[in-house]
């Protein structure tokens, strides 16, 4: 697969094109951001840790019936996947109060939720990714019918289902999450962008720790530590 023009660039990848029209090739870049871009870092390592570990969990969903974008992972930081039409609606999936929920709503940090919660926030940098509605969601015109949002509800705790057991049975409690979907030349809506600790928050089941990006929004340090701990678990080893 021949690697073309850079498509796309964002805060933690890079999108090139290929010579096959249907398919497009991400570059999981070392750079970190957090508060809408406010802090910037880079930590040598991440991104590959980041392709691996989203690599081991698009194979686990579609294992389960999850369609996803991903074709094959290329080495340490391309991953080959389908090009879709990325819809803008950032998917949150939270089973236990954190982040913005506690500071949002007074939640108390930690909580478990009496149920799992599926929010979604606007995908735009410029308004800083703002809480969306099903209402605001069609005046947007950000998917063509209720109907689409009710998949991604169904899929985003689909999803839910199968990581939360997964990660539990290796010692971390999968927290929330943001995934992103998109839509193929078919028209499918499938589940695209990464999977990883910079958007999933992963704490140790025994001792609390945090093993994801709040290590960098906090200034825990450590990050690449914990995402290859979390890359080793995930590996059973
Ligand atoms: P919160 O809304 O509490 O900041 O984030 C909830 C979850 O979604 C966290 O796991 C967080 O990593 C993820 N998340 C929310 N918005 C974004 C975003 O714009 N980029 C990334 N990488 N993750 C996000």
């Amino acid at each position: 697969m021949e690697k073309r023009e850079l498509l796309y660039e964002g805060k933690a990848k890079r999108l090139f094109l290929t010579d096959d029209e249907n398919l497009v090739i991400s570059e999981f870049k070392d750079d970190l951001t957090a508060f809408n871009g406010e802090k910037k870092s880079s930590e040598v390592g991440k991104g590959a840790l980041n392709n691996k570990i989203s690599t081991e969990l698009f194979k686990l969903l579609e294992a389960n019936g999850i369609q996803t974008h991903f074709v094959k992972m290329l080495d340490d930081n391309h991953m080959l996947h389908t090009k879709v039409d990325v819809i803008l609606i950032e998917v949150i999936v939270r089973n236990i109060a954190t982040g913005s929920l506690t500071r949002n709503l007074g939640i108390e940090d930690g909580k478990i939720l009496p149920f799992t919660l599926v929010e979604f926030d606007y995908k735009n940098d410029d308004l800083g990714d703002p809480k969306l509605n099903d209402q605001h969601c069609l005046i947007l015109e950000l998917v063509e019918h209720q109907d689409e949002l009710d998949k991604l509800r169904r899929m985003a705790r689909q999803v839910n289902d199968i990581l939360r057991p997964y990660f539990l049975e290796k010692g971390l409690n999968l927290v929330d999450f943001k995934l992103e979907f998109g839509k193929d030349s078919n028209g499918n809506i499938i589940l695209v962008d990464e999977i990883s600790p910079d958007n999933c928050r992963f704490w140790d089941v025994e001792s609390g720790e945090k093993m994801d990006k709040d290590r960098f929004r906090q200034g825990l340090g450590g990050l690449t530590v914990a995402y290859e701990q979390v890359l080793n678990r995930i590996l059973g080893k």
